[in-house]
């Protein structure tokens, strides 16, 4: 069985590069039926640990991923890590190291002047002697001398590190006697059961270490995928200014959780030419041998793009479910799909499709000055007087855009008006300003009454700017 995890530090949200991680994992647990596990890597931030994942789980919700049984928080598993401390120091395959920060200072000093890297020199690794008694020790863990660590990676292909050469008998506890992070992330993946570790490949040089520690312990190794990072389209590391770092904020934004689930699936993943994948789709084709080797590129068009495309073509009921979060209660609009069907093709976003319908559903407070100055010229008083008249006396049904369209028919030509003498007039009464959909949509969309409302409150305002 696949056993996968997610394995976030405490930052109290889910960051949108984890969540890829999050979702490459889930993906591959789950298209092997296989489960996806949770855990808090919480030993240095306790007092957020709660938080954070009360945060990821919120965001998990919202993009519809789940992770399988119960969370594991590091910081509730600290007699484990203790316990196979002690396990090495007495197999002999750990030892208490108690060299002095002054001795390590000039271990370092020595090491820069002979221009080596600086690495501990094992100076306690064979030790017998009696231990200074002012030293709190640490615990370095005995790497093998002269090895090679090999390891084939899913994505990176076969990696190689020389042990002499990139690792040192690394600490595994610290002189307060809590453990390090690659011991501890070793401990845990083993007994979660871990057989698939999907990261991101800022941790490649953290796993020779942790395989050190597996082999330390006699336990199989899991698969690596070492997934390439998310970069900003100048190829440098993703910062805020990029796009937003918390997956809430996209919820905020007006972006739809399966929008976001596509965008991030195809950053460093494809298959063939296909951009839009139901999660069905996701599930059938992901296999992380399949993950790039290059970094890729955040592209904030390409997600608005996406989110436009999927606004596109929703349902209504989605459209009235997903707008309640933005303020908006389509239930009791009676031409809500009128509205929808007006709007969904002239915005990206739900926050956007919100703004934008809130502008005919609400009578306008004021009217946008440059509108007013460029469409209500002189005689735009009389016609919407006029307009108002005719509107009052019409007897034919007023309901559908096309009703409404027959009437500013019927009514150009008892005037022997144009379309565009009336068009704006129309369009400011009712949104405040000169940009909105097809007058006869938004005049239906109001109805009868409402319009009556706005075209004498239009006309009032022109009057009382005429004084
Ligand atoms: N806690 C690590 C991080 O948030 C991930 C560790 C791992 O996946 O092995 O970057």
């Amino acid at each position: 069985m696949i056993v996968t995890r997610f394995a976030p530090s405490p930052t109290g949200y889910l960051h949108i590069g984890g969540l890829r991680t999050a979702l490459y994992s889930y993906l591959w647990a789950k298209k092997n039926e296989g489960k996806f596990l949770l855990r808090i890597e919480d030993t240095d931030l306790k007092r957020n640990s709660l938080e954070a994942a009360k945060a990821i789980e919120e965001a998990f919700k919202w993009v519809g991923l789940k992770q399988d049984g119960e969370i594991f928080y590091q910081s509730k598993r600290m007699d484990i890590y203790k316990e196979h401390i002690q396990k090495l120091l007495d197999e002999g395959k750990a030892y208490y190291c108690y060299m002095s920060k002054d001795e390590l200072d000039a271990l370092r000093e020595e090491q820069m002047k002979a221009k080596q890297r600086p690495r501990y020199d094992g100076r306690y690794r064979d030790f017998t002697g009696t231990p200074p008694s002012d030293i709190e020790p640490v615990v370095r863990i005995k790497t093998p001398i002269n090895e090679t660590i090999t390891f084939s990676d899913g994505i990176k292909g076969e990696i190689s590190v020389k042990t002499d050469e990139v690792m040192d008998d690394f600490i595994i506890a610290r002189s307060d006697g809590t453990p390090t992070y690659n011991f501890v992330v070793t401990i845990d993946d083993h007994y979660m059961g871990i057989t698939d570790i999907i990261r991101g490949d800022d941790h490649l040089s953290n796993t020779p270490k942790q395989i050190i520690v597996y082999k330390a312990f006699g336990w199989d190794l899991p698969k690596f995928y070492h997934v390439p990072m998310i970069l900003n389209p100048q190829g440098k590391k993703l910062s805020k200014r990029d796009g937003a770092m918390d997956v809430m904020e996209y919820k905020k934004e007006g972006y739809l959780p399966e929008v976001l689930l596509n965008f991030l699936v195809r950053l460093g993943w494809s298959h063939g030419d296909q951009e839009i994948f139901t999660m069905e789709e996701m599930l059938e084709f992901f296999d992380p041998k399949d993950i790039n080797k290059s970094a890729s590129a955040y592209n904030a068009q390409k997600l608005l793009w996406l989110n436009a495309e999927f606004i596109k073509n929703m349902s209504y009921e989605r459209f009235e479910k997903e707008l309640i979060y933005f303020d908006l209660d389509l239930k009791s609009i009676e031409k809500k799909e009128i509205l929808i069907d007006a709007l969904r093709q002239r915005v990206k976003t739900l926050k956007e499709f919100s703004q934008k319908a809130k502008t005919i559903l609400e009578r306008p407070t004021s009217y946008e000055t440059k509108a007013v100055k460029k469409f209500l010229k002189a005689d735009a008083k009389k016609i919407a007087k006029e307009f108002l008249n005719y509107l009052i006396n019409y007897d034919s049904n007023l309901n559908t855009p096309s009703d409404y369209d027959k009437l500013i028919v019927s009514f150009l030509e008892q005037y022997q008006l144009k379309l565009k003498d009336i068009a704006q007039i129309i369009r400011i009464a009712i949104v405040g300003s000169a940009v909105s959909p097809s007058i006869y949509d938004i005049m239906s969309i109001v109805g009868k009454d409402e319009l009556e409302i706005r075209i004498k409150n239009l006309i009032q305002f022109m009057e009382e700017k005429n004084e």
